[in-house]
């Protein structure tokens, strides 16, 4: 089935036509190249390696930050996440933080939906989860050149589409999703509510939507990581991953001596990640999502729940754990 008619032109909402198209013969009707541009003529987009880029033309320096440094971490671990004892430790936190418990409760979610969109879809992991269990069509989104790793992942999956987008400026018409999730994502959008109200614009009535925000931690650990961060989003790749590398060792050392200590350090001073269960890397990376993206808005209950209630939703599941807030509600 071909994704060009579920497309909106991100910048004025108009549908999109393609022109110098190649098809590829395993797809059928999806599109490898050509030209995108919406019914005024207006505006324009490329498609990359099979990906259709939709990403408006005037994103701030801000916005570009953060596509960059997710674009450089994903395409320096192309298969993070990717393996079995991962994929199962992240579905069955998904089931639970979103109220599901089980994957056949789930998939019962997902019965009769046609259209699921994931926001912030990173290297499509939940994508492939919630391909898995629908006969929908499942799109992903996002800013970053991960998406071109999660296509060469996924393009097998005949229900997968994934696009180049900003979440905040979907090329999507509204009321458009049975469900969206955004999971681990909006906080690093440049304003977490205005963020989440535009999502929620594309979910059909009676549809519903999940979002997971970092929680606001002591006010000494708030201050502490405003005045870090403002150090740190400046940096390049390779500064930050040496500083959130100091800080991942930092953390195993003092939890070796001491785990009190380190989880008194870890929430009342500063993020100093660290968990045998992971190996290295992924402790390095979890320190280096918070400390380099220009974004990484923190939340508090009562302020996530505001936002649905305002918007109109009627909440179906809510958790918060220490390091965030899970919340799904119904339009
Ligand atoms: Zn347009």
């Amino acid at each position: 089935m071909s994704l060009i008619p579920h497309l909106a032109c991100p910048q004025c909402g108009e549908g999109l036509q393609i022109r110098s198209a190649e098809w590829s013969g395993i797809l059928d009707a999806d599109v490898l190249n050509g030209v995108l541009y919406c019914d005024r003529g207006l505006h324009e987009y490329t498609i990359d390696e099979g990906v259709p880029v939709l990403l408006p033309p005037d994103m701030s320096a801000e916005q570009k930050q953060v596509a960059d440094v997710y674009s450089d971490k994903w395409r320096r671990i192309p298969g993070y996440g990717y393996d079995d004892a991962a994929l199962e430790f992240q579905r069955e936190w998904y089931l639970q933080k979103f109220g599901w418990r089980t994957v056949d409760r789930f998939r019962e979610f997902l019965l009769g939906q046609e259209r699921v969109l994931d926001a912030g879809c990173g290297l499509g992991r939940d994508v492939k989860f919630y391909a898995e269990n629908t006969n929908g069509l499942v799109f992903g989104v996002d800013i970053s050149d991960s998406i071109l790793v999660a296509n060469e992942r996924l393009r097998h999956l005949p229900n997968v589409h994934l696009i180049r987008a900003d979440m905040t400026r979907l090329p999507f018409r509204a009321n458009y999703f049975d469900f969206i999730s955004s999971d681990q994502a909006l906080h690093h959008t440049p304003d977490t509510r205005d963020s989440f109200n535009r999502l929620v614009d594309h979910v059909k009535p009676r549809g519903q939507i999940a979002i997971y925000v970092y929680k606001k931690k002591s006010p000494a650990r708030e201050y502490a990581d405003d005045m870090m961060r403002s150090y740190t989003t400046e940096m390049s790749y390779d500064d930050c991953a040496a500083f959130s590398s100091a800080c991942a060792l930092f953390g195993r050392t003092v939890a070796k001596l001491n785990l009190d200590l380190q989880r008194s350090i870890y929430w009342n001073l500063f993020k100093c990640f660290w968990d045998d269960r992971y190996d290295v890397t992924t402790n390095v990376l979890i320190n280096m999502d918070w400390y380099h993206p220009k974004y990484a808005w923190r939340h508090s209950l009562d302020e996530v729940l505001s936002w649905y209630e305002k918007a109109g939703l009627a909440i179906q599941s809510t958790d918060v754990s220490d390091s965030g807030i899970s919340i799904r509600g119904c339009k």
